[in-house]
């Protein structure tokens, strides 16, 4: 297989302020890319058992094959040892640092070592340069700390800028990193481990080009994916809505995690729908690089300043289905003016929102049984829907103000072991549960995913079509169609392509693409190296401590009704046994 210009990885070392770069083409030739090459180098640059947040533990970067050649091939993955589960720590983000590694000529940046001064990274096809950041810590916004690298710094147009706000500063392992400012790598702690180096931004860009091997072949291919993109429906929906499309039809199916998931249902889903957000808020969308549906939501809110009348300032903030699941829904918050406030601050500070909405769930749930007072929280009530309050509360978390709210800053699973309330704490392998509560299959897959997260197979469509078709489907059935599509995931994540984009990418389509470059591979072949790529996740994960056999599923997933009706805790678990029989990695 031909590597072209994807075959450079770019190693920095934070503590001497060096690089180099090598040539792994050997790598990109077996596992092509994206999380395929990145579990790789995960698992040759990462010690075993050591701590995420030493300077010895890496953080991986990686693209794959079609960013910047093929249409929604946008993504760029990172892959780390999570702060949050201990455990593989995996994210994805669009914006446009795919195509920026492509054109910087990396298809993979290994970064080690810790500064000593906070410091950010000029990464371009000229190499490597260390810029001092002094000025840039603390500052509370991370979308300023963006414009003033903008201001300085080359680039403009082609460049991606990653940078961290004050959570990750204070290594909260939920801390996510800000990505051309309405894009994350929201999950599982990324943010955390650059405030542990001291690295408050990385700019990339480049102005490579390389030459397509067969391009009649190329364009042929290209406008097929192109239009099957912009004429399917779904894509459509995208572009009018966003995810937040999915609001009401969950809703409406009893399938939405409301109040901590003491509810299914939330009396609030109209106010919070896509549809009520665009037409009252939506001021613009934007696109990931190289992708035409446009699916990024950006309200435009508008502020008054406190004591000059007619004076506002318009806060742009993009929005999707996840936010409002957690930061909406799960803290009962019906005014959507409270809850695109309550998704600024958390932005602006570089938190998590999945996490930071499940956690303060959490924390509501026990202020109302009596397990934590006001005592606890410094005088801060928490209640269902008082957004002003909890605005408060994530920065009292940011701030780690008292035990409590240190404990909150280390999440869900951390806290609870602390004060109780496990039963109700909603975190999958230590990882806050995602926004479905739609049957079995979701929680079987949130339970085996590697990162504990709805995109690593998507238990809750498969729920979803099972629901719709009124079919029975068997356990063991169920937990093959999980294995298949987390198994297929794995070429989609190491091209990198948006997972919006699946039905479009099959493995016929895939193959031909290949074929218009110079690879040939088929898309049997590609359905085997998806199930190795996934193998060799779950060996980094069983090496790091985590076991099918214990996971824990917390009770409350089997006390509130899905449109399947109550789930059995025994019914989940003989999914996990079943999963971890197809997988076969000794455990
Ligand atoms: S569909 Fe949305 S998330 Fe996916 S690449 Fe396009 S703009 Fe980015």
């Amino acid at each position: 297989m031909e590597a072209s210009n994807l075959s450079k990885i770019l190693y920095i070392d934070l503590s001497n302020k060096r690089y180099w770069i090598e040539d792994r083409s050997e790598l990109f030739k077996e596992w092509l890319g994206g999380v395929g090459v990145g579990i790789k180098l995960l698992q040759e640059e990462c010690p075993k058992n050591i701590d995420p947040l030493s300077p010895e533990s890496p953080i991986i970067f990686c693209i794959g094959y079609f960013n910047g050649i093929y249409p929604l091939a946008s993504k760029t993955i990172a892959l780390f040892k999570s702060p949050l589960t201990k455990n593989l720590g995996e994210s994805h983000a669009g914006g446009r640092c795919g195509v920026a590694m492509r054109m910087a000529g990396y298809g993979g940046i290994v970064i080690k070592g810790s500064s000593e001064k906070p410091i950010y990274l000029v990464i371009s096809n000229e190499g490597v340069k260390f810029r001092d950041a002094s000025a840039l810590w603390g500052m509370n916004s991370s979308s300023t700390v963006g414009r003033i690298i903008r201001e300085r710094e080359a680039g403009a147009g082609i460049r991606a800028i990653m940078r961290i706000g004050k959570a990750g500063e204070k290594m909260i392992p939920y801390a996510c990193v800000n990505t051309e400012t309405f894009r994350h790598f929201g999950r599982l702690g990324l943010g955390a481990i650059f405030g542990s180096k001291k690295l408050k931004a990385i700019e990339i860009f480049g102005r490579n080009s390389f030459k397509i091997f067969n391009p009649k072949d190329y364009r042929s291919i290209y406008d097929e994916i192109y239009n099957a993109v912009i004429k399917s429906g779904a894509m459509k929906k995208y572009h009018d809505i966003g995810t937040s499309m999915n609001v009401l039809p969950l809703n409406n199916t009893s399938s939405l995690p409301c109040k901590n998931l003491q509810f299914s249902k939330f009396e609030g889903a109209e106010e919070l729908s896509g549809e009520n957000l665009a037409e009252k808020f939506l001021g613009r969308r934007a696109a990931c690089a190289h992708c035409p549906v446009s699916c990024i939501h950006i309200a435009a809110l508008r502020i008054p300043y406190e004591n000059e009348p007619y004076f506002y300032k318009t806060k742009m903030i993009a929005y999707d289905y996840e936010p409002i699941y957690s930061l909406g829904c799960m803290l009962g918050i019906k005014n959507p003016e409270g809850f695109l406030k309550l998704l600024d601050i958390v932005d602006e500070l570089g938190l998590d929102a999945m996490s930071t909405g499940v956690i303060l769930a959490w924390a509501t749930e026990c202020m109302e049984k009596g397990i934590i007072g006001i005592k606890d929280t410094n005088g801060l009530e928490l209640k269902w829907g008082d957004y002003e309050n909890y605005i408060k509360a994530v920065k009292k978390i940011v701030d780690m103000e008292n035990e409590f709210y240190e404990a909150l800053a280390n999440g869900v699973e951390y806290a609870s072991s602390i004060y109780g309330g496990k039963e109700f704490a909603l975190a999958y392998g230590g990882n806050e549960m995602p926004g479905y509560h739609c049957g079995i299959a979701t929680h079987i897959g949130f339970a085996v995913g590697m990162r504990h997260s709805h995109l690593d197979n998507a238990g809750y469509d498969i729920d979803q079509k099972i629901n719709a078709e009124k079919k029975i489907v068997s356990i063991e059935e169920i937990a093959k169609m999980i294995f298949e599509e987390e198994s297929w995931r794995q070429i989609l994540s190491s091209l990198v392509v948006c997972f919006f984009s699946r039905k479009v990418y099959t493995p016929e389509v895939i193959s031909r693409a290949f074929s218009a470059i110079g690879i040939n591979i088929t898309p049997s072949d590609l359905k085997e190296k998806g199930k190795a790529i996934l193998k060799e996740k779950y060996k980094f994960k069983i090496r790091e401590g985590f076991s099918f056999d214990n996971i824990r599923i917390p009770k409350r997933v089997t006390e509130t009704p899905t449109p399947q009706g109550i789930l059995k805790e025994d019914d989940i678990k003989k999914g996990i046994i079943e999963y971890k029989r197809l997988i076969e990695v000794e455990n």
